[in-house]
């Protein structure tokens, strides 16, 4: 409807023909696929990315877990007594499910972050979304005894259909504002560079416990953070915060 009414003032300005309708169609797709993958924008969704804060504090969020690696970031978290927000992919609970009932246990908060963390996320229907998001929940409640309303898009991805689904299950859409890029580089200097680089007071951080490389960025984070004397929140605390308001 948009896209119809904007090429048609661009046809009527320009007394065009095709190519401008093409270039139309061009643009208005790339603005799509933009707000598609760009969290920050809230084109579809609109997803928290930060915490309004005037005290130094980021919040460390950690995806795509519980996985083999997981128990070496909590000794890590735990030794500095750090607590996080971990968004768990309902199959890899399913697959270590001890390590999730540490998570909680150790006073960590957790989210959900879809059943199987689909590579085609992006394409599914509203309904196919609303199992995964309900049957992540089901494995959270099954396995950790707990409930959730923080939901994390897969690959930070929203559209109408993961709108819809987002809604109808009743989620808070949390997404981040530094972005790591752990699982897209292994050079864990350039890593550790990005976040301490886009620090920001209230910043949510996105790493993920799937890879030694992001532990060894958490052992250099941890004693930044201390050197630099930000403390941590979870993000829980800003969902909680905003129903008092
Ligand atoms: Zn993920």
């Amino acid at each position: 409807m948009l896209f119809y009414l904007f090429c048609n003032v661009f046809i009527y300005a320009f007394h065009g023909g095709l190519w401008v309708y093409l270039a139309c169609f061009i643009a208005f797709s790339m603005v799509v696929v933009w707000g598609s993958f760009d969290i920050g924008l809230g084109y579809f969704v609109n997803s928290i990315t930060h915490k309004r804060t005037r005290i130094k504090e980021v919040a460390l969020t950690f995806d795509d877990g519980p996985t083999e690696f997981t128990p070496q970031f909590l000794d890590l978290l735990k030794e500095h007594q750090v607590k996080a927000t971990f968004f768990c992919i309902g199959k890899q609970i399913e697959k270590y499910p001890e390590t999730f009932q540490r998570i909680i246990s150790e006073g960590h908060t957790v989210g959900n972050h879809t059943l199987s963390h689909s590579n085609t996320t992006g394409f599914l229907s509203t309904v196919k979304m609303i199992e995964e998001i309900e049957q992540c929940d089901e494995i959270i409640e099954r396995i950790g005894h707990i409930k959730t309303d923080l939901y994390r898009p897969p690959f930070g991805v929203t559209n109408p259909n993961i709108a819809k689904a987002i809604k109808r299950t009743h989620k808070k859409s949390i997404g981040w504002n530094v972005r790591s890029l752990d699982t897209v580089t292994d050079n864990e200097k350039k890593i550790y560079k990005r976040v301490t680089g886009n620090l920001k007071k209230g910043s949510i951080i996105l790493l993920h416990d799937t890879s030694e490389k992001t532990f060894h960025v958490l052992v250099d984070l941890l004693l930044f953070l201390k050197n630099k004397e930000y403390s941590t929140f979870t993000v829980d605390s800003i969902t909680k915060s905003k129903k008092n308001d």
